[in-house]
């Protein structure tokens, strides 16, 4: 979607739901996953329009963007829960961390 200058508060929701949805398909199920994925290209997006704090905002408030500080917690969390480093339990992680 091509946008000249900064996107507009609905554009910029346009842009949030279309990379949640390719957050979504790259998860494997995994809400870690989700998070870091959306989290990722809503900061690929904020440095394609530096000079746009809605992006931010709306994604702050959509509620499923993490700092990254936030997911260096949320990873320590798993961690100590013995998750993979997909957030999923080794044995049920379909990229096969439990073969390991
Ligand atoms: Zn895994």
């Amino acid at each position: 979607m091509p946008i000249k200058g900064s996107p507009n508060r609905q554009e910029c929701r346009e842009l949030l739901d279309l990379i949640a949805k390719k957050a979504v398909d790259r998860s494997g199920c995994s809400e870690y996953m989700y998070v870091l994925n959306y989290s990722r290209y809503v900061d690929d997006l904020i440095s394609r329009y530096p000079d746009c704090r809605t992006i931010l905002e709306e994604a702050v408030e959509n509620g499923d963007y993490a700092t990254a500080e936030d997911l260096e917690r949320m990873r320590e969390e798993q961690i100590e829960d013995g998750l993979c480093c997909h957030g999923l339990p080794p044995e049920c992680c379909p990229l096969g961390c439990g073969d390991l």
